[in-house]
């Protein structure tokens, strides 16, 4: 069967690794995959007065999954959208150690699910007054039993022991209690292990103990900055994939930006783009295959080539030619 994948590169670097991750999957026997490339983005918003066309939109809408890479300044006008499109409510975000990467913590294995529809990034603010502002928190018992539902899911599929529900129950105690009270009923509904945590210290725990978390339960805030702490573990944002996923399609992105800094210079770590990828297929149902690609990923970071991020001095097409060469 086709899949029909939406491509979206976007500004920056995301015009390097997105290419960088289609040429990998099109190396792969036994999956036939047809990809349609969709602007958004700042040009895209300079050329046409919109960061996300309605055509975008509609693609991502009806696609089988959509791999993104970033936007800049307009990330939060094409991101938000495009989840919705593809009506997620799950953000997956693995973080791990890998051989061969000088990493901060080398035994983290972590994977935050983080819940991507609600919390403090409902989007409900005002300003009151002059120099007054408001943030309205939703917290509902139906997404946050649904987060849970996944995360508990995802940590039995994958072989993760250790699941932590976080939290600030303490402070928050009508919405996180709210989150916390779903998550907890849905663990024990299920008779499985579980601990939970104050987001606070727990983003210490994480730093210093790594080792004793595996899958990381999280409202929308907690789950996006912890998730930032545990790639500051493993050797930096080249390295990070995402899946916003939980409905039938899917949308997969790496978790860093455009990063200007480095756009045009060809020397962007494809790597996190590529494992986004690998998200994808296993989302496809193509685990044999997303195997084989994390397991090029993983030769190639264990025994180089690598881009400058990673203290090399090789290009981005010198990586994903390695990365192809080993599938
Ligand atoms: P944006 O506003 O689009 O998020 P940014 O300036 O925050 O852009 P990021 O993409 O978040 O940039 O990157 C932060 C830092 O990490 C930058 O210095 C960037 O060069 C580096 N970086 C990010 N992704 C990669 C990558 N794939 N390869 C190499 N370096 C990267
Ligand atoms: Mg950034």
């Amino acid at each position: 069967m086709t899949e029909d994948i939406v491509v979206v590169p976007g500004d920056g670097i995301g015009q390097e690794v997105v290419p960088a991750a289609v040429e990998v999957l099109e190396a792969l026997d036994g999956v036939d995959f047809e990809f349609t490339e969709y602007d958004a983005g700042d040009e895209t918003l300079a050329e046409t007065g919109e960061a996300l066309p309605e055509e975008t939109y509609e693609a991502a809408a009806s696609a089988d999954a959509t791999l993104f890479g970033a936007a800049g300044e307009s990330a939060a006008d094409v991101i938000l959208p495009l989840r919705e499109a593809v009506d997620s409510f799950a953000n997956v975000r693995p973080a791990r150690a890998y051989p061969g990467v000088d990493a901060l913590r080398p035994e983290t294995d972590l994977v935050f699910v983080r819940e991507n529809t609600e919390g403090v990034y409902s989007g409900i603010e005002s300003e009151i007054a002059d120099g007054v502002t408001t943030l309205t928190r939703v917290v509902t018992e139906d997404a946050s039993r649904r987060i849970a539902e996944f995360g508990f899911d995802y940590a039995e599929q994958n072989g993760y022991e250790d699941v932590t529900i976080a939290h600030k129950a303490n402070v928050m105690r009508v919405t996180d209690g709210a989150f916390l009270d779903a998550c907890e009923a849905v663990g024990d509904e299920r008779g499985a292990d579980y601990d939970d945590a104050l987001m606070d210290a727990l983003a210490m725990h994480l730093l210093l103990r790594p080792e004793e978390y595996g899958v990381v339960i999280a409202p929308n805030l907690a789950g996006d900055v912890l998730s930032d702490l545990a790639a500051g573990l493993v050797g930096g944002l080249g390295l990070l994939p995402s899946a916003n996923v939980g409905s039938e399609r899917g949308l997969f992105e790496p978790v860093h930006g455009s990063a200007p800094d480095i756009a045009g210079q060809g020397i962007a770590n494809p790597c996190a783009t590529v494992l986004s990828a690998a998200m994808m297929l296993d989302h496809l149902g193509y685990g044999e295959a997303a195997a084989d690609v994390r397991d090029a990923v993983e030769g190639v970071l264990a025994e180089g080539p690598h881009t400058p991020d990673l203290g090399g001095d090789a290009s981005t097409e010198d990586v994903t030619a390695a990365i192809v060469e080993r599938l």
